[in-house]
C-alpha cells in the first residue's frame, strides 16, 4: 500500500476523532479496527444493534456516538475493518492480520501513528475465576450489544468500577434479572473519595448519570452486598457457587454464571513493544504512556489517544484524538502553530473539565484487593496457566521484574502476551520483594501483540523481515 500521512488504530471514539481532524486538515488518512464496525467499546454495533429497544435498553450515552459515527461514514476516509495490527516495526510499518474484500491486507508505511487502541477490563484473578461460567462484565455487555444476548437469570456480578453499575441497569432494562450484586469497595473508600468531591462538581454531568444510576437501580431492587471481600468462585468444571466475606461473615450464593469487573486499564502493548517510556499511575492503579499535551509519545510521532493512554471517558478520548490530529497537522504543515493553538484551546479546556470527576471515580472505585495479591492457587497467566504461587516463587528466587518471570515461569509468553497477567505479575513481585511497583518495572510486550496466522506472516515477509533485521 502507498504510505499514508497518518494511521489511525482504532475505530473508537479517540481514533474517529483523530481521523476526522486529520484528514479536515489536508492529510491522508487510514484507519483500522478489529471489530466489523466503527465505534469502538462504547458505540459498538450502533448502526445496526440487534436488540428491539435498543435506546431504552444501552441508554442514551449508547446512542450520543451517532453523529460521530454518520460523519465518518460520510467522509470518504480509507477504513479496514475486520483487520488487526499485530506489529509496528521501527521505520512505522503496520502489519496487519484479516483480510479485506481485496484479499490479505499489505503492510502500509505511515509518517505519523495515532494508538487509539482503548482500555480493557482489568483481569480479576479470583480463585475459580478461569471455571467455565465466569467470564468479565465486557464480555457480557459485548454479547448483549452485538447479539441481544442477556447473562444467565441466576447471575452474580463482582467487583468494582461504574460499568458493572452501568451493565446492571442495562439487563434489568432488557429484561434480565440478577441474582446479587457484589461490591468490594469499603466504606473507607468513599470516606477517601469525599475529598476529590468539590472539584468533580466541574463535571456535573457525569455526577449526575451516576446518581440516576444509583436510584434506577435501588428502583429495580438490586441485590446489592457491599464491602466483600475473601471471594471464591466455586465449581470444577462449570460455576456451582460463588464465596465472599463481609462483615466478618463466610457468605455462599448457588448461581451457574459469575461476571467479574475490576474497572479499566490502558493497552499498552504498542507504545510498549515500541519502547516509549511508561510511568505509574498510582491513582487508575496502571501502567501508562508518558506522553506531552498534544498526547504524542516519546517516541516522535507516535501518539496514544483516548482510554489508551489514560483512562478517561468515551467523550474526553474524543477531544483527545481531536487535540492530537491538530498537532500532527501542525507537524504536517498542513495549519500553523497559531492555528493549532486556538482550535485546540476549547477541546483542551471541555477536556480538562471531564476528566474533573475521575479522581473521585478511582477513588470511589480502587480495584479489589485480588487484583494485586491474588490467593496462591489463583491462576494469574490464563495462557501458560501460571498461578500466583509460581510467581511469588520466582520472585523469591530472584526475579527482579515481571520481565524475568517470564523467562522462569512462562507467565506472559501465551497468545495474549500479558495483557491478562502483566500487571498482576508487577504486583507479585513487588509483593514478595517488598519494592513498590513502579521500581518492579512493567513487562515488556513483544509481538505479535495479536494472534496471527503463518500465512499472513508469511504474506508479509519481504517487507517484514527488512524491518526486523533478518535476511531476506
Ligand atoms: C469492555 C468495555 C466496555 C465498556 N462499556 C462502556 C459503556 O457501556 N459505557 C461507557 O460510557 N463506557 C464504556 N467503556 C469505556 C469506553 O468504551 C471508553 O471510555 C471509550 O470507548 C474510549 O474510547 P477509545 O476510542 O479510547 O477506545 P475504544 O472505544 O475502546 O476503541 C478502541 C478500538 O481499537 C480497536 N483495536 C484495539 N487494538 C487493535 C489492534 N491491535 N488492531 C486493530 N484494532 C484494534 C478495538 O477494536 C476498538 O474498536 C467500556 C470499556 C470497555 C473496555
Amino acid at each position: 500500500m502507498k504510505p499514508v500521512d497518518l494511521l489511525v488504530i482504532g475505530a473508537g471514539p479517540a481514533g474517529l476523532a483523530a481521523a476526522l481532524t486529520a484528514a479536515d486538515c489536508g492529510l491522508s488518512v487510514v484507519v483500522v479496527d478489529e471489530n466489523p464496525q466503527p465505534g469502538g467499546q462504547i458505540y459498538r454495533q450502533l448502526s445496526d444493534n440487534p436488540l428491539r429497544d435498543c435506546e431504552a435498553i444501552l441508554g442514551a450515552d449508547y446512542f450520543a456516538g451517532a453523529p460521530l459515527l454518520q460523519r465518518f461514514a460520510t467522509s470518504g476516509i480509507d477504513y479496514l475493518p475486520r483487520t488487526s495490527v499485530w506489529q509496528i516495526a521501527g521505520d512505522n510499518t503496520a502489519y496487519f492480520s484479516g483480510t479485506s474484500s481485496n484479499g490479505p491486507t499489505a503492510p502500509l508505511k505511515a509518517r505519523f501513528i495515532v494508538l487509539a487502541t482503548g482500555a480493557q477490563e482489568r483481569p480479576l484473578p479470583l480463585a475459580g475465576w478461569t471455571t467455565p461460567g465466569a467470564m468479565t462484565v465486557g464480555a457480557a455487555q459485548i454479547l448483549l450489544k452485538t447479539a441481544g444476548l442477556l447473562p444467565p437469570r441466576d447471575v452474580v456480578l463482582v467487583g468494582s468500577g461504574p460499568l458493572l453499575y452501568h451493565f446492571a441497569e442495562q439487563v434489568f432494562q432488557a429484561g434480565g434479572t440478577i441474582q446479587a450484586l457484589i461490591d468490594t469497595t469499603r466504606a473507607i473508600d468513599k470516606f477517601k473519595a469525599l475529598r476529590h468531591g468539590p472539584n468533580a462538581l466541574r463535571s456535573p454531568r457525569l455526577l449526575w448519570r451516576g446518581v440516576k444510576l444509583l436510584a434506577a437501580l435501588r428502583r429495580q431492587r438490586l441485590n446489592r452486598i457491599v464491602g466483600a471481600s475473601d471471594i471464591a468462585i466455586v465449581g470444577e468444571s462449570q460455576v456451582s457457587a460463588i464465596e465472599f466475606r463481609v462483615g466478618g461473615k463466610t457468605h455462599r450464593l448457588s448461581t451457574s454464571s459469575v461476571l467479574l469487573h475490576a474497572g479499566l486499564i490502558p493497552q499498552t502493548n504498542f507504545s510498549s513493544a515500541l519502547g516509549c517510556e511508561h510511568y505509574w499511575n498510582s491513582q487508575q492503579f496502571s501502567w501508562q504512556v508518558k506522553c506531552n499535551d498534544w498526547f504524542e509519545s516519546t517516541r516522535a510521532g507516535l501518539f496514544v489517544a483516548g482510554d489508551g493512554g489514560r483512562i478517561m471517558g468515551a467523550e474526553a478520548a474524543e477531544l483527545s484524538g481531536r487535540i492530537a490530529a491538530l498537532e500532527i497537522a501542525c507537524q504536517g504543515e498542513k495549519i500553523s502553530a497559531a492555528e493549532r493553538d486556538a482550535q485546540a484551546r476549547p477541546l483542551r479546556q471541555a477536556w480538562q473539565r471531564l476528566l474533573a470527576a475521575r479522581p473521585l471515580l478511582d477513588t470511589l472505585y480502587p480495584p479489589p484487593a485480588e487484583c494485586f495479591s491474588p490467593k496462591d492457587e489463583a491462576i494469574v497467566c490464563r495462557c501458560e496457566s501460571v498461578t500466583a504461587s509460581q510467581i511469588r516463587s520466582a520472585a523469591r528466587l530472584g526475579a527482579p521484574g515481571p520481565n524475568q518471570v517470564k523467562a522462569l515461569t512462562r507467565a506472559g509468553m501465551g497468545a495474549c502476551q500479558g495483557r491478562m497477567c502483566a500487571c498482576v505479575t508487577a504486583a507479585l513481585v513487588a509483593e514478595t520483594s517488598g519494592q513498590p511497583i513502579d521500581q518492579v518495572g512493567m513487562l515488556r510486550s513483544r509481538y505479535p501483540v495479536k494472534p496471527v496466522t503463518l500465512e499472513e506472516i508469511a504474506g508479509s515477509v519481504p517487507a517484514a523481515c527488512g524491518a526486523i533485521g533478518h535476511p531476506r
